[in-house]
């Protein structure tokens, strides 16, 4: 089927959306300054955020800035991580992001697309979530893997790829909501649009989505 979507239908759902799950949502990962969500937002890659707040605390308390884990070694990092998948990598990239911040941007967290993405392991999901959550930036829009089966249901996209469809609904949504909308698509997806089970019969969308299997 052919992708639906236009500014009409867009501003539609985001308004929707926005009454039932409130508007200017932010970032359920907890931190305290850029670098703490630059490394939660790290660590969430395939975790849930709610495992990564349980052991974020402890960690943050022991390492407390981008020196502290600059100087450690993978392995004590692992540590603290070790219950979340890819924690190897997620600890190797953290090290490495935390060492490129201090030679490249005098220990500070680039705030820009352009800096972000010159950091290991940073790629635009992670870079949108910082610089939204910590600095107020919208350059993008953060696609993760709810924003990418609602994005499909809800205007029939037909790809998997976060950067075709952060591009396609960056023609669409308004600027100012580039940062809703990816915290209302994932609340969605967490309600009634899962991967593996949608509850239409539930859903505000149910009446103008081409997916809905309820559409009074
Ligand atoms: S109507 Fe169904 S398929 Fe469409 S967004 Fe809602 S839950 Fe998902």
């Amino acid at each position: 089927m052919k992708k639906i979507i236009n500014n009409d239908i867009v501003r539609l759902v985001v308004s929707r959306l926005k009454k039932r799950y409130g508007n200017e949502m932010v970032t359920s990962l907890r931190h305290s300054n850029p670098w703490e969500l630059l490394v939660a937002t790290m660590l969430s890659a395939q975790s849930q955020d709610s495992q990564v707040n349980k052991i974020t605390p402890k960690m943050f308390k022991r390492y407390r800035t981008v020196t502290d884990f600059a100087l450690l070694k993978p392995v004590e990092l692992q540590r603290y991580i070790k219950t979340l998948g890819l924690y190897r990598n997620k600890s190797k990239n953290i090290i490495n992001a935390a060492r490129s911040i201090k030679k490249n941007f005098n220990g500070k967290v680039p705030n820009s697309m352009e800096g972000m993405l010159m950091l290991p392991g940073v790629g635009r999901k992670t870079a949108n979530v910082v610089l939204a959550n910590a600095f107020g930036i919208h350059d993008g829009i953060a696609i993760d893997t709810h924003c990418i089966t609602v994005s499909n249901r809800l205007f029939l996209l037909d790809t998997k790829d976060p950067e075709k469809i952060e591009a396609e609904l960056m023609k669409y949504v308004k600027r100012s909501d580039w940062g809703n909308i990816t915290h209302l698509f994932i609340a969605l997806g967490r309600d009634v649009c899962t991967a593996r089970r949608k509850f239409c019969g539930e859903c505000v969308l149910r009446d103008i989505c081409p997916s809905s299997t309820e559409r009074s």
